[in-house]
């Protein structure tokens, strides 16, 4: 398999002129190209004014690719792709004596649900929350009618705190393993659109998240595991500095040595059971703003030029930085094109916000979180859930 990158194509481009793109790169008859596959894809906005161009890198089977190897051996956009595949840590024994507990349903739940399942350990998973057409009821009990169910709301149930979101698909993390791929993999045999697995910033929206969600949970079920909602873990059994399994708040335990807590942002009750248990954790930087709008039609004409409003292009979206003499930095964080300023708290008397969009992100307004790192050095020293209380000062 060979990859292609920097492949450039006009905006308005008929699908076919793709192949051909590839084959006159290349330099090869049209049957020498067996198959080729998207890899990505993105555009360059600084072109905004000039002509802007799609950036394509494709993966391509070709019948001479040694040959090819050779001929564009000094080229750097021309090489052997990566393997992406994702690799198994290992198998569950045919005699497995523990299920592993797995607590939490948001998306690292899920996927530590879905790998051990696919590698036949047959997890339990507990959700405090409520399964997400429920918790989807209680969720817009808040936002329409001031209503807030601290068990089931934008933060707590099935999906987790990103259920009702923006669905953005991408991070700054460096991925020299492709772990991603196997994510946005997933994410496609649950029902997402396949441009996710190409487009630079791909996302998902709302309405089809939470279709996502369920049937990844079903298929978790197909393959032995168990999934129990309005199931909040209140306690860690611990002997001897080693976890031997969990206490629900019906007073049911369940005993295992193998605990995975994907606990996400918000289950301060759940932290500071944590650390009365004596379980290590350590405060970190985090960042700490506001969320502020703009009409959309403004971000597009501001990025996109002549191009604002393009069929092909969507939404435009943002990043702004900027780096204060004091050494704070300040910068825009989860922007939402074409979404909408959601109430975000699952505790009583506090404000949060977030940001969300349906998959068209054609709402009238763009939003973004504007947010200043701080550190437990500076800005909340006192040890590991100072963090927390800080956050609770600035809610309330
Ligand atoms: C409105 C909104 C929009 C967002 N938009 C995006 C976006 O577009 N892209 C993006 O990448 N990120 C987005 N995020 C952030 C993203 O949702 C989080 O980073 C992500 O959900 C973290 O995943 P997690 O599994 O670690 O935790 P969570 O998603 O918080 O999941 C933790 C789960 O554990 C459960 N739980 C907690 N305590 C217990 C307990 N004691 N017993 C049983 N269950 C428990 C909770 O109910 C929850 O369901 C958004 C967040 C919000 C709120």
């Amino acid at each position: 398999m060979l990859r292609i990158t920097e492949l450039k194509l006009p905006l308005d481009h008929p699908d076919e002129a793709l192949r051909d793109a590839i084959i006159q790169r290349l330099g090869i008859r049209d049957e020498q190209l067996i198959s080729f596959n998207l890899f990505k894809r993105s555009y360059d906005a600084r072109k905004k004014n000039s002509e802007l161009l799609f950036i394509y890198t494709i993966d391509l089977e070709a019948s001479n690719e040694a040959e090819l190897l050779l001929k564009f051996a000094d080229d750097r956009n021309i090489g052997v792709a990566p393997d992406v595949t994702y690799k198994y840590v290992g198998q569950a024994p045919a005699n497995l004596e523990q299920r592993p507990i797995v607590v939490g349903f948001g998306p690292c739940g899920i996927f530590a649900g879905l790998l051990l399942a696919q590698m036949g350990f047959k997890p339990i998973i507990l959700e405090r929350g409520k399964e997400v057409r429920q918790r989807t009821k209680d969720t817009w009990g808040l936002w329409r009618k001031s209503v807030l169910n601290p068990e089931s709301n934008v933060q707590f149930g099935e999906g987790g705190a990103g259920t009702f979101s923006d669905g953005k698909l991408y991070s700054q993390i460096k991925d020299p393993q492709h772990h991603g791929r196997k994510v946005l993999e997933e994410f496609v045999k649950a029902g997402a659109p396949d441009e996710i697995l190409y487009i630079n910033k791909p996302h998902i929206g709302t309405f089809r998240l939470t279709g996502m969600v369920e049937q990844m949970r079903q298929d978790m079920i197909a393959m032995g595991a168990e999934v129990r909602f309005q199931e909040k873990v209140s306690d860690l059994l611990i002997d001897d500095g080693q976890v031997t399994g969990v206490v629900l708040e019906s007073g049911e335990q369940l005993h295992s040595r193998h605990v995975v807590l994907a606990l996400g942002h918000s289950a301060r009750d759940t932290f500071r059971m944590l650390h009365a248990k004596g379980v290590f954790m350590e405060a970190k930087p985090f960042s700490v703003g506001f969320r502020i709008e703009h009409p959309q039609t403004l971000i597009d004409k501001a990025r996109l030029g002549k191009y604002a409003g393009h069929p092909k292009l969507g939404a435009a979206d943002y990043k702004l930085v900027y780096h204060a003499k004091n050494g704070r930095s300040v910068y825009s964080f989860c922007m939402c094109p074409g979404g909408t300023v959601v109430a975000a708290t699952s505790e009583p008397g506090r404000v949060v916000t977030n940001g969300m969009s349906q998959y068209s992100r054609n709402e009238r307004n763009a939003n973004s979180g504007i947010v200043v790192g701080i550190d437990p050095e500076r800005d909340y020293p006192g040890g590991p859930l100072a963090g927390i209380e800080l956050q609770e000062r600035l809610e309330a």
